[in-house]
């Protein structure tokens, strides 16, 4: 029997979430709670539509001649690993067809345990790049923004390192909550360390996703907090050394 996906929202036409233009699939459900969460509709509610992976990429290479040559698909979510046996399945048989491949992961369902690691093993065969969120280096801060540790995200980090799997760091940049200096000299401390990393992106927080929270009648608990200033992006970019990874 064919795996059924949990699908929240496709894109046809991305061009930051990965090289080259990209298709975009959004998967349900998360493991987190980021406070600044875009997509809190991911989380509980049943607003989703179950798809196969023959279906999804059969949509995807509508548009295949806009990928050119480092285009492809990129799974996003939600949480993408959420559904471990879904993205084994969808990968699997999008390397099969010759995509490229690259999931947008906050790493929260990482664990070196057991059948679920086995599973990821796998799944690191057919995915070509990982954007990996490290929402705050400093575990206390990570707990408040997004109700969870950051240890087994690290221990992602590190386990890609030592597979040699290419992947982007990105740090959402909130006021109050994950900009601290400190904390970003940290963080680039940590990048260093590992031998894998292409890219390090900044995302300063938006408040594009606020609805959703007043919709779904959760509180939303960074009222009040506005984006960070340019000042403080380039800080944080400064302090990341961005432009040393392009
Ligand atoms: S990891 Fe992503 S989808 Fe999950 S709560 Fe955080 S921002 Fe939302």
């Amino acid at each position: 029997m064919e795996i059924l996906g949990k699908v929240h929202s496709i894109e046809s036409f991305g061009s930051a979430d990965g090289p080259g233009v990209r298709f975009l699939i959004f998967l349900h459900g998360c493991p987190l709670r980021c406070q600044f969460c875009h997509n809190p509709d991911t989380w509980g509610s049943q607003k989703f539509t179950e798809e196969t992976a023959d279906a999804l990429l059969k949509k995807a290479v509508r548009y295949k001649d806009y990928w050119g040559t480092n285009g492809g698909i990129t799974v996003s979510g939600g949480e993408p690993l959420y559904q471990i046996d879904f993205l084994l399945d969808l990968l699997k048989k999008a390397k099969a067809q010759g995509i490229n491949t690259c999931i947008d992961t906050s790493g929260g369902c990482f664990t070196h345990e057991g059948e679920w690691f086995a599973k990821f093993e796998e799944l690191m065969q057919y995915t070509d790049l990982l954007l990996l969120d490290i929402k705050e280096i400093n575990n206390e801060r990570h707990k408040v923004i997004t109700g969870k540790e950051n240890t087994n995200i690290l221990e992602m980090a590190r386990y890609l390192s030592d597979i040699k799997k290419p992947v982007w760091i990105r740090h959402v940049l909130v006021p109050e909550r994950s900009d601290y200096d400190e904390d970003l000299k940290a963080l680039h401390d940590f990048i260093e360390t590992l031998d894998n990393v292409q890219r390090v992106e900044v995302l300063p927080y938006h408040t594009l996703g606020v609805y959703k929270w007043k919709e779904l009648g959760i509180p939303y608990k960074l009222e009040g907090i506005d984006p960070p200033t340019p000042k403080r992006v380039a800080n944080a970019k400064a302090l990341l050394h961005t432009d040393e990874y392009h």
